[in-house]
């Protein structure tokens, strides 16, 4: 409750949202947090939450990892910052790169760093544009993406999201093109089953590249399972189907890894998960487990010496952030490689990812309103519909999703609502207990609020 000093009332007084439904915020004050303990989040009242979201997709290893902090620490202690223009850059820098490429599913590649999932999708939109146009394709500028696709918020990577939001930017730019999106149960059509909605969204793509001109498209990004567009993986052979047509047309294929990156699939990457090589990944938010923003752009081998001979050619590549390579935030993802991938966090994922699954599966069994369960490895969502059969969804104006996150968030549990689904993307480090406590908070708030709009 917004009392006129309390913490809830000054945040209302001197920041601006991000997007915040305001009605809501304005009724029910936001939460200020304070700390956190594994999971677990504290608000300034002392109340806890445990954060089914992982903060924003990004906390995998919890809320208080010592060593990703001493690693953060120790290397404050030892060089605090820099860059990576002129020809200099940290020993983190290249430590990282190197591990990057290890990890990747490339046998060789190249990174550039940005300090956010966002940029690093402008980066490599600008990364393909300065490549076509030194190999005298300059027309190859036009970006491939589908709705209902996250790819960030700087004008770029939002003309890549989409979403009908950026309407009131004037977005998208010209140029980027917007493919179904390859979710079967919402889009596909009466009788047609999934292998033939996935062979219409492959014959989409290469009608829209023989109608634009192959020579006017610079890439296709995609993420493994969209994410901020409500935990949508692809539709059976999707990648499968639309992979040879991009190779067929020389179009380069970016994985766009923001959430997928880093286990959160249960493998590495997702479009290991998905049985994909892509041409260059995207990476951010897992990278540095949250401690640090930062994104990377891990080139394959074709494009990195592409790009290589690109910038060979004209002696420089003019882009670059000041903290591109920060040795902290280097650092601190050397550190959360390992805490990941070596601490037995991608190993929980890939054990508890069927219990996960079978407990929101049980859910969705008991209630009339959950018309379908999606996702894989430790990200789900649950779509609230108003009739199970029809798939009919419930009135917009009625922001079931946003009451259903609500209840949850008086319950102690965070969890997110997007379009009519609530997503749940818990922290790797997530016990059975505490998997036990989000189920049984989730369902007492999806039985109250199902109960009030039915
Ligand atoms: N790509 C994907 C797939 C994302 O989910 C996000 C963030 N949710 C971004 C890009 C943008 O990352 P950032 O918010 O760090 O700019």
């Amino acid at each position: 409750m917004t009392t006129p000093q309390s913490w809830e009332a000054r945040a209302d007084e001197s920041s601006l949202y991000g997007f915040t439904d305001l009605p809501s915020v304005h009724e029910r004050g936001a939460v200020i947090v304070t700390h956190g303990e594994g999971p677990y989040i504290f608000d300034v009242n002392g109340k806890r939450y445990l954060d089914a979201n992982s903060g924003l997709w990004n906390m995998v290893a919890g809320f208080d990892n010592k060593p990703l902090a001493e690693a953060a620490k120790a290397q404050y202690d030892r060089f605090p910052g820099y860059h990576a223009f002129f020809g200099r850059m940290s020993d983190q820098t290249v430590l990282l790169s190197e591990k990057l490429v290890e990890v990747s599913p490339f046998e060789r590649g190249r990174v550039f760093y940005t300090n956010s999932g966002s940029e690093a999708n402008d980066t490599m939109v600008k990364m393909l544009w300065f490549l076509h146009a030194s190999e005298d394709n300059p027309k190859r500028r036009k970006i491939l993406t589908r709705w209902n696709a996250y790819h960030g918020v700087t004008a770029v990577s939002a003309s890549m999201t989409g979403k009908p939001y950026n309407e009131v930017f004037g977005l998208p730019l010209e140029g980027f093109i917007h493919l179904t999106c390859p979710h079967y149960w919402r889009f596909g059509e009466e009788g047609e089953t999934e292998e033939e909605f996935t062979a219409r969204l492959a014959a989409e793509l290469e009608d829209t590249i023989k109608r634009e001109g192959a020579d006017t498209i610079a890439g296709f990004f995609a993420e493994p399972v969209m994410g901020a567009g409500g935990v949508i993986p692809p539709s059976k052979g999707y990648f499968q189907a639309i992979a040879p047509i991009l190779k067929k047309y020389d179009i380069p294929l970016i994985s766009d890894e923001v959430i997928c990156g880093f286990g959160r699939t249960g493998n590495t990457w997702g479009c290991e998960t998905y049985g994909f090589t892509p041409d260059a990944i995207i990476s951010s938010k897992n990278l540095t487990a949250g401690l640090f923003p930062m994104g990377a752009v891990i080139l394959g081998p074709e494009l990195a010496d592409r790009v290589q001979a690109a910038v060979e050619k004209i002696e420089e590549f003019p882009h670059g952030f000041t903290a591109s390579g920060h040795p902290v935030g280097c650092a601190i993802a050397l550190k959360a490689i390992d805490v990941v991938m070596n601490d037995g966090l991608a190993e929980n994922v890939k054990r508890l990812a069927p219990r996960l699954e079978a407990g929101l599966r049980a859910i969705m069994d008991r209630s009339d309103n959950i018309g379908e369960l999606r996702g894989i490895g430790f990200m789900w969502a649950l779509e609230a519909v108003k009739d199970k059969a029809t798939k009919t969804p419930f009135d917009g104006s009625l922001s079931v999703s946003e009451r259903i996150a609500n209840t949850c968030t008086d319950l102690g549990l965070i969890c997110r609502p997007l379009g009519q689904s609530i997503v749940l993307c818990p922290p790797f480090i997530l016990t059975e207990e505490q998997m036990d406590e989000m189920f049984e908070k989730l369902e007492q708030a999806l039985n109250k609020v199902f109960a009030e709009v039915a």
